[in-house]
């Protein structure tokens, strides 16, 4: 399972109810903010998350809108004794301006008080925890080196009790050392493989997030039957020109990759002031109706198949 938290949802400028790109991905005791546009810091505080274990930032591209909240959330950083260490990862593109930002602005030449590496990405594989992982692939924007991310849960085979039960393997290590993939040797003697106590290989949860995107016709075999696609909707149908000469997506545009991809979720961000929630929200029903429009503290956890929204409760509707 993965979870998700939107702590900004407007393109481009603020609103009074939205703020500039922001999201927490959460797997286990992994945290990764994807994004961070100004105001970040404050959200974080708002959606009563914290920033305990918020060291591993994902940046899509390297607009304004979605990396300007750096500068304030390192200067906080640097100042607060518990993140002993940031990561940054990101495209060229991306990585310069947030070097510039980081290293010209906030740093002017002095040498950060906490480690901070900034890791150029590429298309692939670039974290890997031990039952998941997170991959990068291109996207169409204005600028090169954009970039969408996959969070993939590792398919596994599961342990069948009924069937440890039924060949009196007796608790102890000989049942983790089969979860492990190997032969145990039991105390009376026998060997028993790992085919004899689990079950047919099951997939993971996979969760696709696509920040700013102009196209979606290269983005079908990526998406291909992910649990949920997370993905901008700038604009509505009436405004198609607009759209492309911004390299931005409708709202029936976004829905049409979810059909084409055959995902099973779709939540739309990065939308805009000029609309109103309930006209973007059904465009996209009227394509693909399993669609939601994320709101600034919404929570989702994200599983096979399903979606679930949790009550996150921000901290100043107490
Ligand atoms: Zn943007
Ligand atoms: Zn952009």
């Amino acid at each position: 399972m993965f979870e998700i938290v939107f702590l900004g949802t407007s393109a481009s400028a603020p609103s009074a109810h939205r703020g500039l790109s922001a999201q927490v991905v959460m797997h286990d005791e992994y945290r990764f903010l994807v994004d961070c546009g100004e105001g970040t810091q404050r959200q974080i505080l708002r959606s009563g998350l914290g920033f305990k274990r918020l060291n591993r930032i994902l940046i899509t591209h390297g607009h304004l809108d979605h990396i300007l909240g750096l500068a304030g959330l390192l200067s906080t950083y640097m100042r607060w004794e518990s993140v002993e260490e940031l990561e940054i990862y990101g495209g060229q593109w991306a990585l310069e301006r947030v070097r510039d930002l980081l290293f010209g602005v906030v740093l002017r030449g002095a040498s950060p008080p906490i480690k901070l590496n900034l890791y150029e990405i590429q298309p692939g594989v670039f974290i890997e925890g031990n039952d998941f992982q997170v991959s990068a692939f291109p996207v169409t924007h204005r600028g090169p080196d954009c970039y969408g991310f996959l969070f993939e849960e590792k398919s596994r085979r599961p342990f069948l009790p009924e069937m440890a039960e039924a060949l009196g393997i007796p608790p102890g290590p000989w049942r983790r050392m089969l979860v492990d993939g190997q032969t145990a040797s039991l105390p009376d003697g026998r060997m028993i493989t790992p085919d004899e106590v689990l079950g047919p290989q099951v997939a993971g949860t996979r969760l696709a997030h696509i920040g700013d995107v102009g196209r979606v016709d290269d983005l079908v075999s990526v998406c291909q039957g992910v649990d949920t696609l997370v993905i901008e909707a700038t604009y509505l149908e009436e405004e198609v020109e607009m759209a492309r000469q911004y390299s931005h997506l409708t709202a029936r545009q976004a829905a049409e990759l979810a059909v084409q991809a055959e995902v099973r979720n779709l939540i739309l961000t990065h939308v805009s002031r000029r609309y109103r929630e309930r006209d973007v929200l059904a465009e996209a029903r009227s394509v693909f109706p399993n669609t939601r429009v994320a709101r600034d503290f919404d929570m989702f956890q994200v599983k096979r198949t399903e979606l679930i929204e949790v009550d996150l409760k921000p901290e100043d509707d107490r």
